[in-house]
């Protein structure tokens, strides 16, 4: 399971700053994922072949600073619970302030690594400002400016160097295809799992998490054989937390990026809203399969056209990642529950087959000669050649002669084209080009 780090520290320091330069480098690659939205406070990081998932806390605070000072403390020990490793920033502008060693007292008490970063440190005469924050007592503060990004390298090898060893997942899970249900809190998710468990409780056996709070349910009926993450999680009940839009993102991502196939819980009488959609983010940045349950359908007072509207209106706000199965469930009554489970495991197949180099020549060649990328610079652009990468998700290669000329509207429209022609619902996928 990948690491995540927190970017802790009150408003203003320069939390987002930092998470945009260390996001940067890699979303400059990841972010040719066809229409994915960039989120602005979760990103992942690939420093010296190191894998991590950032989160810039501070994203999920609004409004003016001292008014949300409780709410800071919040999430500062919810960091020190769900996180591997706190980035913990400092303004030497400002100086040492009352708030940042408040929020020092709550990091010390934690085990886990804390990283104390002194930020806007632009010139070297700022370095003397920085060792003023060695008094809060968290050891050496490393200077670094976010916006020139001087010491943001030295940095990401301090993190990494810190950073504990990944586990891996049980030897009993290997293999199984692993299922997440996810969404904010409210929608029905742990009703959704006691209506998938409720016969043959017998057949259920729950399966030791990696992480302190997370089991893992096997589940194996109905010809179905997988295991369903982090159902401990679904059914613990945090109302402390629960509230918090920074909560439910977090416990999100820790089983977005073990699970292979989410299936996005949405509660038919509020619709698809803001954090909805942050999860759903997740799940495709993730590069995850994905089936989206539109949950308490029956709640609804239906007319004939109810679930055609409902449905247009759902992919509307999903776009442009439409090619999603979609389910109009109940928990209560278990209607099609079953249905969404079972797409989620055809899904998960989708995913893993792999698409052969001569059925993707074939079919994609002729249309994307037909209709190839616009000429640039008076230059006409012909893609010669389409592999699939080996890589976990679906990810392929476009050949081309001029590959730096293919534009996000051109990628869009092959990848259309692509869901057309192979069977990719609920898949998202990944295209690349190369020069030939
Ligand atoms: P956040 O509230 O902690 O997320 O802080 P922001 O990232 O929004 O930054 C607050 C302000 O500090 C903005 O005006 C940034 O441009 C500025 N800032 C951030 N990093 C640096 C830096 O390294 N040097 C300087 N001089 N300003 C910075
Ligand atoms: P979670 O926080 O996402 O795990 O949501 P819960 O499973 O705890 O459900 C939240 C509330 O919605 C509970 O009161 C459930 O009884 C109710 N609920 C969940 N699913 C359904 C459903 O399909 N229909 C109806 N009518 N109520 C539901």
């Amino acid at each position: 399971m990948p690491n995540i780090v927190a970017i802790v520290g009150r408003p203003n320091v320069g939390k987002s700053t930092l998470f945009n330069r260390l996001v940067q480098k890699r979303d400059a690659i990841t972010d040719s994922v066809a229409g994915v939205t960039r989120d602005r406070h979760y990103g992942r990081v690939d420093w010296t072949g190191r894998e991590f998932s950032i989160i810039d806390t501070g994203g999920y605070v609004e409004g003016s600073d001292d008014v949300f000072e409780g709410e800071i403390r919040k999430q500062v020990n919810l960091a020190i619970e769900e996180c591997n490793l706190i980035l913990f920033v400092v303004d030497v502008e400002m100086g040492l302030t009352e708030f940042d060693k408040e929020i020092a007292d709550l990091l010390r008490k934690t085990k886990k690594p804390v990283v104390l970063i002194a930020n806007k440190v632009d010139n070297p005469a700022r370095l003397a400002e920085a060792a003023d924050f060695y008094q809060i007592g968290m050891g050496e503060p490393f200077p670094i400016s976010s916006i020139n990004g001087s010491g943001t390298g030295e940095l990401l090898d301090e993190v990494v160097k810190q950073l504990p060893k990944e586990q891996d997942s049980e030897d009993e899970e290997e293999g199984l295809p692993k299922l997440a249900i996810v969404g904010r809190p409210n929608v029905g998710k742990s009703s959704l799992v006691n209506a998938m468990f409720q016969e043959e409780r017998n057949i259920v056996t729950d399966v030791a998490g990696t992480t302190r709070d997370t089991v893992n349910t096997r589940f194996t009926k109905f010809g179905m054989d997988f295991v369903l993450l982090d159902t401990a999680g679904l059914r613990k009940k945090t109302k402390v937390h629960e509230d918090l839009e920074f909560y439910s993102v977090m416990r999100s991502v820790r089983t977005i990026e073990h699970a292979d196939v989410c299936l996005l819980v949405i509660d038919a009488t509020l619709g698809i809203e803001a954090q909805d959609l942050a999860i759903f983010n997740l799940i495709q940045k993730n590069r995850k399969g994905v089936v989206v349950l539109v949950n308490k359908w029956d709640l609804l007072d239906k007319e004939t056209n109810t679930m055609r509207d409902f449905e247009a209106l759902v992919r509307k706000r999903l776009a442009p990642f439409v090619d999603i199965p979609i389910f109009f469930t109940s928990a209560l009554t278990r209607q099609r529950v079953l249905k969404a489970v079972e797409e989620a495991m055809i899904v998960h197949e989708r995913r893993i087959t792999k698409i052969s180099t001569s059925k993707l020549n074939d079919k994609l060649l002729p249309i994307l000669k037909d209709n190839p990328p616009p000429m640039t610079k008076g230059k006409e652009i012909k893609i010669k050649f389409i592999t699939q990468l080996p890589t976990h998700a679906p990810s392929f290669a476009f050949y081309a002669n001029l590959p730096q000329y293919i534009k996000e509207p051109y990628k869009r429209y092959i990848e259309n084209q692509m869901r057309k022609i192979f069977d990719l619902s609920g898949v998202p996928i990944q295209l690349f080009m190369r020069k030939k």
